[in-house]
């Protein structure tokens, strides 16, 4: 048993209780989606109203999931909590860092010693920590999550953008940064807006060439890839019920790029039937004890636009088979629409190449209708016309299809079979049968489609659609094809139209017989050493950052002040120094390089106020580290956007840095700020930014600092004035002692002595 059943048990028994409190609380039935978010407040005793899209709220999720290339600073940081094994269960998948070229076998010898350092540190770590540990070739995160984890009425966090996929089994997945796992894996409050919940009702049934992606592709084209910020979508409805689970997963997986915060179907008879193939009858038949509190109370679907924010209505019976793209998901194309686009745009009608599987879309319904159409059209003689690649999910899925034949039809068409990894969906896809800058067309049945996401290419065209519209595209090798009116030729001159393409939900049995899965435990896991070679590039064991020393900050430089618009990304690249991720003193190469400098204009470049010249930010902290001086940004408005990677916040306090003053912060990077023990402060008035000089020396009375109170920060300027301003801080008692003890870990582990 792979799943912990004592943290399902323990979800399940509080679910009676909790629903009753929040519907008295209300007055009024419940959302599925505010069941989920009261039955996992951290508190019980804090059931209270939380204004959606405004409060925040403090959850303990039932389980964390991460990926390779995410749970290196999130475990190295884990380290330093001094617990001996994770809060709530956790697991850890090797699917990032395989890169595809020739095949599932060549690629994964390559992986293992190309990324074995890596890999070592992590299998180490999950021994040491009693974390499970899917081996590379496994599987996929979101796949294996759905396989053996997922389960109804749960919430859990991952690493990874698509976590959401979890919705098809009705759990709440939340895809976060590797801080927020460490959060939750040593026991602190993890916070999260409460969201706002779209109601997307399902009537009729999908139709011939239809499929459930359409139903996330056409959601994209109405609402965008923001349409869906700070929200949960909250599937119900008869046509909900007819989806297969692993149907609903590929929609909840794409709410990712609606920007939504999760997405979640109801418990029905369809999970129930997925529980019981992979090996969970006991989980479904737990979840039917409370059955009635994993969907949405039945006034809620009678009148859904008295309790959702939005309601959206799709019958599925109208849908029609979509092509999205290219270069972002939301350009949503109906099928029967494209040959006018394409006489209108001029996007390359030629298919050069189309990819099959990924997270999105590797179940058995959707492998098995793909192999359907290769297999009709291989009895008539036709081959694909462009190259089709496959990426299992998971190695259960790809034994399980080889056991019962569907592998030999893929391979017998010419598919190229790569490993159970994500490959070309992460850019992974060393393409070498397209010249570099080629102009051309990609199908794919993955999820994302931004520019060079696939091969690095950025005049790869790529149309996300259906596994079984990619085989069709793929047959026809044209963009411009319709199987439901278009033929293909044969050899001899006749043409044929394909059939609809026909597919099995579930199998009668997955395989057992996987080569690649799961690590066992260790028997003595105290006595697992974590494997870091000191002389690693990628990898580096941190340091504690010191506590505060007791005394006010004075005489700090400005290390740059940054102009307009500062993401975490414009903070901490990603691009080529994702390698880095797990080595925090190389990783901070890349601080601020994407920041623009409100004193000369310039893009990742400061002067260095000990010699007069200009260079990278981090080049001049380290030359301030060195020379014990200590240092602060000063950010303009929303410092700090975009993900909640923790490098952003880790790499200035990293290189000596103390305090971020902005005009206003971004909340999950100021709370990133705070856990890593630097000041994060706002101008009490905003225009006081402007009275920041490049030479200033800046005293923050940081012994002063007290909720709710404001700070006297003192400008001396070169010319030999001062001027004091004030900054405000939302820090709290707890936050405050984050800061003395040098950072939250820092704290929690004095705790844990204690
Ligand atoms: Fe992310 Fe693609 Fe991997 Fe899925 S297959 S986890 S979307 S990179």
């Amino acid at each position: 048993m792979v799943y912990h059943k004592d943290i399902i048990e323990r979800c399940y028994q509080r679910y009676p209780q909790t629903i009753e409190k929040a519907r008295k609380l209300l007055s009024r039935p419940l959302t599925l989606t505010e069941k989920i978010l009261y039955n996992h407040l951290f508190d019980q005793n804090m059931v209270a109203m939380y204004e959606r899209g405004k409060l925040y709220a403090e959850f303990q999720p039932d389980r964390v999931a991460m990926q390779d290339a995410t749970a290196q600073m999130a475990l190295l940081q884990f380290i330093h909590a001094g617990r001996e094994t994770t809060v709530v269960p956790a697991s850890i998948h090797c699917d990032h860092l395989v890169q595809a070229r020739d095949d599932a076998e060549t690629d994964l010898k390559r992986a293992l010693v190309e990324n074995q350092e890596v890999y070592d540190f992590l299998r180490s770590m999950a021994l040491r920590y009693n974390i499970h540990f899917w081996e590379p070739g496994a599987g996929i995160i979101h796949q294996i999550v759905l396989e053996n984890y997922a389960f109804p009425g749960g919430m859990m966090i991952g690493t990874d953008s698509h976590t959401p996929n979890a919705g098809g089994l009705g759990m709440m997945g939340i895809g976060v940064g590797g801080s927020d796992a460490v959060d939750v894996m040593v026991g602190i409050p993890w916070e999260l807006k409460w969201p706002k919940i779209i109601g997307v009702k399902l009537t009729g049934k999908l139709q011939g060439w239809t499929s459930p992606k359409d139903v996330i592709l056409a959601l994209l084209g109405k609402l965008t890839v923001k349409g869906g910020t700070g929200c949960v979508m909250e599937y119900f409805g008869p046509g909900a019920r007819t989806l297969s689970a692993t149907g609903k997963a590929t929609i909840c997986n794409m709410g990712a790029e609606l920007g939504a915060t999760s997405s979640v179907f109801p418990y029905d008879e369809k999970i129930a039937a997925y529980l019981r193939a992979t090996g969970r009858a006991e989980v479904a038949e737990m979840a039917d004890t409370i059955a009635s509190h994993l969907k949405m109370d039945e006034e809620v679907e009678a009148h859904p636009e008295k309790y959702y924010d939005q309601v959206i209505e799709i019958n599925l019976s109208e849908l029609e088979p979509h092509l999205n793209g290219p270069f972002t998901p939301d350009l949503a194309h109906p099928l029967s629409t494209m040959k006018e686009t394409l006489k209108k745009e001029n996007y390359p009608v030629e298919v050069s190449a189309g990819l099959i599987g990924s997270c999105t879309n590797s179940s058995y319904e959707d492998l098995t209708k793909a192999a359907f159409l290769l297999k009709e059209a291989m009895a008539q003689g036709i081959t694909p016309r462009s190259k089709l690649y496959l990426n299992p999910g998971s190695d259960r899925i790809r034994m399980t299809l080889e056991k019962n034949g569907i592998l030999k039809i893929f391979k017998d068409a010419g598919v190229v079979i790569f490993s159970n990894t994500c490959g070309p969906c992460i850019g992974m896809w060393d393409r070498y049968d397209m010249a570099a800058n080629t102009p051309n067309t990609i199908v794919t049945s993955f999820n994302r489609n931004f520019a060079k996401r696939a091969d690095g290419n950025p005049h790869t065209h790529a149309f996300v659609t259906s596994p079984e519209l990619v085989v069709a595209l793929g047959l026809a090798g044209r963009l411009d094809f319709d199987p439901r009116v278009d033929t293909l030729s044969l050899p001899d001159g006749r043409n044929i139209r394909l059939p609809e393409p026909k597919g099995e939900e579930i199998p009668e049995a997955f395989s057992s017989d996987t080569q690649l899965g799961l690590l066992p435990p260790a028997e003595d896991p105290k006595g697992v050493r974590i494997i870091v070679s000191p002389t690693s590039e990628r990898l580096q064991l941190l340091d504690r950052f010191p506590a505060w020393n007791g005394e006010d900050f004075t005489g700090c430089r400005v290390l740059m002040k940054v102009a307009g618009k500062c993401t975490t990304d414009h903070i901490s690249m990603a691009g080529s120094w994702l390698k880095y991720r797990g080595h925090l003193d190389n990783i901070s190469n890349n601080l601020l390089l994407g920041a623009t400098s409100a004193f000369s204009g310039e893009t990742g470049r400061v002067k260095n106020l000990l010699n007069g010249e200009y260079q990278t930010p981090a080049q001049v902290a380290r030359a301030y580290k060195t020379s014990h001086i200590p240092w602060v940004i000063i950010g303009d408005k929303n410092y700090g956007e975009g993900s909640s990677r923790e490098h952003a916040a880790m790499e200035p306090r990293h290189l000596g840095g103390v305090a971020v003053i902005a005009r206003s912060f971004a909340r999950i990077h100021e709370t990133n700020l705070k856990k890593q023990g630097l000041l994060a402060l706002t101008f009490a008035h905003e225009e006081d930014y402007e009275k920041v000089r490049e030479d200033d020396l800046i005293d923050i009375p940081v012994s002063s600092l007290k909720p709710g109170e404001m700070l006297a920060v003192v400008l001396h300027h070169s010319d030999g004035t001062n001027e004091t301003i004030f900054c405000q801080h939302t820090y709290n008692d707890t936050q405050i002692a984050w800061f003395k003890a040098g950072s939250a870990l820092n704290l929690i582990t004095q705790q844990g002595k204690k």
